[in-house]
């Protein structure tokens, strides 16, 4: 931390993503695996730190959406498997095999093409077979009149002497969502998969890995946890049922203050004049902007937590700054540090306010933000992501 420029970082509590872990290992039992979904960087958090430590805790699986992602991870010496949730292409089969990745299947064609390519480099590739039970995304179709292809698809791929499949899994749509209807479509899609399912085993195709629950699913239905859940959110501590399970947020995202200026009444505050102060207004200038991940369309409309408490930004977010009024606030000099989100403001409220959902916060916080690892207390690692050499 000592060489880092205190202008804005990301603590990363790893307390926090450890405490997370073992609530949610502790809910779904010892006979369900935790899948640690660490794709888009683990979520902004950074997929290395976070990788390392749900493998020293026992994660049975890791998620990935890309080769790529998968790649960074096997570089920086994690060994533990890991399945590839998005399309690879065929010409890369032979770095899955390099890089002893599971490959998620989503149609008859892509397996055989896999089988082909592994068969090429004399390899066997690992495998989940993706069912598309109404998420309409990947996936071998099912639905309706599509049952028996769908099964027959899937049955092909088990056979093939390169793909050695070793689970099966599908993707909810609505699981997170309430409603009696997103209720049903939920059930429905649970309902499709474990039929799916039981049509590939009387063929013989059997699966040590059958899984289908995300977050939403691990907090609302904790009936569909199958062999393994996949949790991403969760693990961070913020989405919905995250509060309600005792989770605790992971991100906490900070800055300081680097001016504070009394302006007059009646001047206005940044780009467009949005905000006119109408009382002599002791003003901070934080260096945290759009280009950090501070959104803005919450332009006018947030506060931030100061240690004297919550503080509003007023007028428009900026590129790299951003205005906070500090009326009222003795405590907050030059250097005070502030929370955008984290563990005293929630990254779900902010989200809402801004028309989105956490992920979408955690996942923007960009590459000049670095990440602070905390642990006990102590920052057990930063991670600059500018080249400064
Ligand atoms: C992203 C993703 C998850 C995790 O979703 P959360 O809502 O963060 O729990 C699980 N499964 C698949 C296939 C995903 O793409």
């Amino acid at each position: 931390m000592e060489q880092l420029l205190r202008r804005t970082w990301a603590e990363i509590d790893l307390d926090a993503l450890e405490h997370n872990f073992q609530i949610l290992q502790d809910r779904v039992g010892a006979d369900t695996g935790v899948v640690g979904v660490v794709k888009a960087d683990a979520y902004g958090h950074g997929a290395l730190q976070t990788a390392r430590t749900l493998e020293k805790l026992g994660a049975a699986y890791l998620a990935v959406s890309s080769l790529d992602e998968g790649r960074e991870l096997r570089h920086s010496g994690i060994t533990m498997p890991i399945l590839i949730l998005g399309h690879t292409p065929e010409e890369y089969v032979p770095q899955l095999l390099t890089y002893n990745m599971t490959q998620a299947i989503t149609c008859e064609a892509k397996a055989v093409a896999y089988n082909e390519a592994a068969a090429r480099c004399g390899g066997v590739l690992r495998c989940h077979i993706k069912v598309d039970t109404g998420m309409s995304r990947l996936g071998f179709l099912c639905a309706g009149r599509h049952f028996e292809e769908g099964v027959a698809g899937a049955a092909h791929a088990c056979r093939m002497p390169h793909l050695d499949v070793e689970g099966i899994f599908t993707h909810f749509a609505v699981s997170d969502e309430p409603g009696t209807a997103n209720e049903a479509f939920t059930r429905q899609q649970f309902d499709l998969f474990c039929r799916f399912v039981t049509a590939l085993e009387s063929r013989g195709c059997t699966f040590r890995f059958r899984h289908c629950a995300n977050s939403g699913a691990v907090v609302n239905y904790p009936e569909m946890k199958l062999d393994m859940v996949r949790p991403g959110i969760l693990l961070y501590g913020c989405g919905d049922g995250a509060e309600e399970l005792g989770l605790r947020p992971v991100m906490s995202l900070k800055t300081t203050v680097s001016t504070i200026k009394v302006f007059d009444p009646d001047c206005t505050i940044s780009y467009g004049r949005l905000y006119r102060t109408d009382r002599p207004t002791r003003t901070g200038v934080l260096p945290i902007g759009y280009a950090d991940g501070f959104f803005r369309c919450l332009s006018n409309r947030c506060s931030v937590m100061t240690p004297d408490g919550p503080a509003r930004v007023l007028g428009r977010i900026c590129m790299d700054m951003c205005m906070i009024d500090l009326n009222d606030k003795p405590r907050v000099q030059v250097g005070s540090e502030v929370e955008i989100f984290g563990q005293h403001s929630r990254v779900d409220d902010l989200a809402a306010l801004a028309g989105t959902i956490p992920y979408e916060l955690t996942c923007a916080v960009s590459k000049r933000v670095p990440r602070v690892y905390l642990q006990g207390g102590e920052v057990v690692g930063t991670e600059l992501r500018l080249y400064l050499e």
